[in-house]
């Protein structure tokens, strides 16, 4: 088909886009589109009625634009397209070519009218478009359970004529909701908890704790990968490296081993709202999942809470570790997170940390502590790095 210009169709989910927004959240994915495929080949988006198009310079670029779209929130699923003259007759005339190479015993044609100047509607092309397949192929209409599909999508300025659908993740285009503060150790949850709320629609901002120079550099450098690799949802991410060893060193001399965790924890909440309010985040994001370990009981949760004056929301709360395990996998992130590394909340506390911690002790240790001066140094010795996706960097340019 080295003749016909290749496209990709983007579809929604419509529910996603009803009302008001819809205009702001086309625009939006198509602003995101265009990102994701900046240097693949793109000659063009454009956005047509609840579809957005990406016209390939070239049907060769077609691998490396499916891959990029695969991995923009907000498309539910896409083809790839052949664009036609608005001519029924010259459609059939193509039709052999186009089918070149399938074969099948039962299709339907699905039409959609979006051009509605055109003489026909959809049901008519439809029959009248089937009963040519038919004659041509020997195949059988089937509208329920077809081997294959012909869409035809009737635009202004020709037919998109598709086959072959790509699921994609869905959701929202990552902006739409607003932004997010992502608290990103270098395990396999919290990846997998930002990934869910950009598929959402928020924009993530990445907070990392680390006790260097008490231990190594290499919960940072994991905590680096992962933003790296997460920033090609949504082309852009900034990555707060924060200090807890000097709070670390003051909780041990007054703490007993068993509540350090709960108060590292109230720390890190604190930090991470102070950089929420400053870089406009609207809520606290952890990978937290109901009683995965002893910090993560009920109890703890609320003690941890008390601190927040942003909502603290856990997207993974109700699932399982393999649940978890299997999303990671998916999103490519878990070989990274199973690196050993050496991680700041395990750094002096025992193997058996309290499970039920008692807001009026925690209330009581901190009053030994100057929590109001310690936030404010990490927060001025935070660290800031930013990331672009390929993509974004020669948009850049
Ligand atoms: P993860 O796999 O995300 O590390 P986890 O099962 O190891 O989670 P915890 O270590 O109890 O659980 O951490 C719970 C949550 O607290 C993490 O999902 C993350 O959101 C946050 N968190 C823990 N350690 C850090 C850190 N060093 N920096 C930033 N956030 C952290
Ligand atoms: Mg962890």
């Amino acid at each position: 088909m080295e003749d016909l210009k290749t496209h990709a169709i983007v579809k929604t989910h419509e529910l996603a886009l009803k009302g008001k927004n819809r205009p702001w959240f086309m625009r939006k994915l198509t602003n995101n589109l265009r990102q994701a495929t900046r240097g693949a080949g793109v000659e063009r988006v454009w956005q047509g009625q609840l579809m957005v198009g990406l016209s390939l310079a070239d049907d060769d670029c077609w691998p490396e634009v499916k891959s990029r779209i695969k991995d923009v929130f907000g498309v539910a699923k896409f083809y790839k397209a052949y664009d036609l003259p608005q001519d029924l007759d010259a459609l059939k005339e193509r039709m052999p070519q186009l089918l070149e190479g399938r074969s099948f015993n039962s299709f339907r044609i699905t039409t959609n009218r979006a051009d509605k100047r055109f003489p026909m509607n959809s049901e008519q092309v439809n029959r009248d478009l089937g009963a040519f397949v038919k004659d041509l192929t020997g195949a059988a209409v089937s509208l329920k359970n077809p081997e294959i599909s012909i869409f035809v999508d009737i635009q202004p300025k020709g037919f998109l004529v598709y086959f072959d659908e790509v699921k994609a993740h869905g959701g929202l285009p990552v902006g739409v909701s607003g932004k997010v503060a992502v608290m990103l150790s270098g395990g396999i949850d919290s990846p997998v908890a930002a990934w869910q709320m950009m598929k959402r629609g928020c924009h993530a901002m990445f907070v990392h704790f680390h006790s260097y120079p008490l231990v190594d550099r290499t919960s940072i450098e994991k905590a680096v990968d992962l933003v790296q690799h997460l920033t090609k949802h949504q082309y852009e991410s900034n990555l707060f490296l924060a200090p807890l060893a000097d709070i670390q060193k003051q909780i041990i001399l007054s703490a007993p081993p068993s509540y350090r965790v709960v108060l590292y924890r109230r720390f890190m909440v604190r930090i991470t709202e102070a950089l929420a309010r400053k870089y406009r985040a609207q809520a606290i994001i952890t990978g937290e999942s109901c009683g995965q370990v002893s910090s993560q009981t009920l109890e703890n949760i609320a003690v941890v809470d008390q601190v927040a004056g942003v909502p603290m929301l856990r997207p993974l709360i109700g699932a399982n570790k393999e649940e978890i395990v299997d999303q990671a996998t998916q999103m490519g992130t878990f070989p990274i997170s199973i690196l050993p590394d050496q991680d700041c909340c395990t750094l002096f506390v025992p193997k058996h940390p309290e499970t039920k911690a008692d807001l009026e002790t925690v209330l009581r240790l901190e009053e030994e502590l100057d929590v109001e001066g310690l936030v404010k140094d990490a927060v001025e010795n935070t660290e800031r790095c930013h990331f672009a996706s390929p993509e974004a960097a020669a948009l850049a340019k």
